[in-house]
């Protein structure tokens, strides 16, 4: 056993529906422009050849239990984005994990928020710089409880729908993915070595906006996953 100069941070997780165990989060890898009228809409090109990655810290994350949450607005931003997405939750990893195989290593399934300081997004992007700072800030990633495989199966068709207010403002299928669950897992086992806890947000449909303090966010993956969020 090590000792620690001070107290390790507490492991971020996620509670697991059907159940009281929690599933400790590893790593958090997301996905780009994998909806086609999303790719349009930020004036990117659909690009079908190779996926394109970013990764938010595994603190990043709130866990909505099935309560609803308080999201913090960050600082340094006047234009926070909501993307609603899919989450894939990994229960086992490896390298260079065939296509064929990918979906073996599939815990279950969630939906959460990639949520996008999208001024400061723009303005890396202008400059070729990095993204962390536009993703990856704290509780930039709201994740609602996951449903096991052995609940739900492998869904290939799901309703992904975000609503602020009650109004709709995002509303995709799953099966409009341009890189689905199993290519997803095939091209980041190439680029990182996949463990469990690793969670994967799948991109989101078009029609992302800007949210402000005291919206309260809805967001859906079919009649799988919810997740309730404020922001605060
Ligand atoms: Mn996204």
């Amino acid at each position: 056993m090590n000792t620690f100069v001070f107290e390790p941070a507490e492991q971020p997780s996620l509670a697991i529906a059907g159940g009281d165990a929690r599933f400790p989060v590893h790593r958090i890898y997301c996905i780009g422009r994998n909806y086609a009228d999303h790719a349009r809409e930020m004036g990117a090109a659909v690009e079908r050849g190779q996926p394109m990655f970013f990764t938010k810290p595994a603190d990043a994350i709130v866990a909505d239990d099935g309560h609803g949450i308080d999201v913090p607005y960050p600082p340094a931003t006047k234009e926070l984005h909501h993307e609603v997405e899919m989450i894939v939750a990994l229960a086992h990893g490896g390298r260079d994990i065939a296509r064929e195989s990918a979906l073996d290593g599939v815990f279950g399934y969630g939906v959460g928020l990639d949520l996008t300081r999208r001024d400061l997004q723009a303005a890396a992007k202008a400059k070729g710089h990095p993204w962390d700072a536009a993703k990856a800030f704290d509780a930039s990633a709201p994740a609602s409880v996951l449903v096991p495989v052995a609940t739900c199966g492998h869904p290939v068709h799901a309703a992904l729908t975000l609503d602020v207010n009650g109004e709709r403002r995002q509303h995709g299928d799953i099966a409009d993915m341009i890189f689905d669950v199993a290519s997803i897992i095939h091209e980041l086992s190439k680029l990182w070595t996949l463990a469990p806890g690793d969670l994967v947000y799948t991109g989101t449909p078009a029609g992302v906006a800007a949210l402000a303090r005291g919206d309260r966010i809805a967001a859906r993956l079919g009649e799988l996953a919810r997740l309730d969020a404020t922001i605060v």
